[in-house]
């Protein structure tokens, strides 16, 4: 049969085993188990076993369920006495249950006890002391990367105010992308091409200048037209110049069917720091 003793430990239950267990025992002692953890929370199990002699066939069964359902509710589970089979069978058990089981000899009562009882403090001390929250650092080094369309210019608006909030740096940056310029690879480079890439970078650099002097940047270094492929070379000015927020429209030129543009996505997927998207309301 069951029966509750009591032990030391607010979340410790105590139970001595005796004589043959039985179908009848387990239905007539679960309830007040279950009853207990319901009032305690998780517990640890102190298991008197000194008399134990053994299972019927379905009481075992009944154990194991009982186990398995409850896996979470024990921090630790002491076994103390019983015949030397226990120690083997609750090496097995070990396999099923996350709870820690050990078994102690009769002379060991204190020592289960005070085991049972170290985890209910590591449990409080868990408690006590929380994981320390990671440190929110402010904004030092804001870049706003621009292709000059109306969700940039709201991008760089709310760059600005972040930047003074912060009193950070802000750096912006265009990205001539020349593909279209190059698409026939294996043609020599004719002239005509040649001068409209220049024209074309000469538009960009003014464009970028008379941005720069809109959002208050003055120092020139602040300001770069860069060439090459956008996302990429966005990137990768963000990993080289330690940038800790990257400002951009949530789209640009081309459509807005999609929750993101393709710049967008590729510098939120990837970038090595925050990331702001800002979206202009359709009608707005
Ligand atoms: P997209 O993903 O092309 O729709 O563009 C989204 C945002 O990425 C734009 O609003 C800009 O802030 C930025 N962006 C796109 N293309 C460039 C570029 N060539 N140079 C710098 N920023 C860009």
């Amino acid at each position: 049969m069951f029966e509750t003793i009591a032990v030391n430990g607010e979340h410790v239950i105590g139970v001595r085993v005796t004589g043959t267990l039985t179908d009848a025992d387990y239905k007539a002692f679960l309830p007040v188990l279950e009853e207990l953890i319901e009032k305690k929370g998780p517990v640890s199990l102190y298991i008197d076993m000194e008399d134990f002699q053994g299972w019927e066939a379905k009481a075992a069964w009944d154990d194991l369920r009982f186990g398995l359902a409850h896996d979470v509710d024990f921090r630790r589970i002491a076994v103390v006495g019983g015949p030397k089979w226990v120690q083997w069978m609750l090496k097995l058990s070990a396999l099923f249950f996350s709870a820690e089981i050990r078994y102690f000899t009769p002379d060991e009562k204190e020592k289960a006890l005070a085991w049972l009882n170290e985890s209910d403090e590591a449990q409080k001390d868990a408690c006590l002391e929380p994981e320390p929250e990671p440190e929110l650092h402010p904004y030092k080094n804001i870049l706003l990367a621009t292709d000059f369309s109306p969700h940039a210019g709201l991008a760089g608006r709310r760059a600005r105010e972040i930047a003074d909030k912060y009193q950070a740096r802000l750096r912006l940056i265009h990205v001539f992308d020349d593909i279209a310029l190059y698409d026939d690879l294996y043609e020599p480079l004719i002239e005509e091409r040649f001068l409209l890439q220049q024209t074309l970078q000469e538009a960009a650099q003014e464009q970028l200048s008379r941005l720069a002097e809109q959002l208050g940047i003055t120092e020139e270094k602040d300001v770069q037209l860069l060439l090459g492929p956008p996302k990429a070379t966005i990137l990768d000015f963000a990993r080289e110049q330690n940038i800790d927020l990257i400002v951009l429209g949530s789209h640009g030129r081309r459509g807005i069917e999609r929750l993101l543009g393709s710049v967008a996505a590729g510098v939120v997927n990837s970038a090595p720091c925050d990331v702001l998207t800002v979206r202009l309301e359709e009608n707005g």
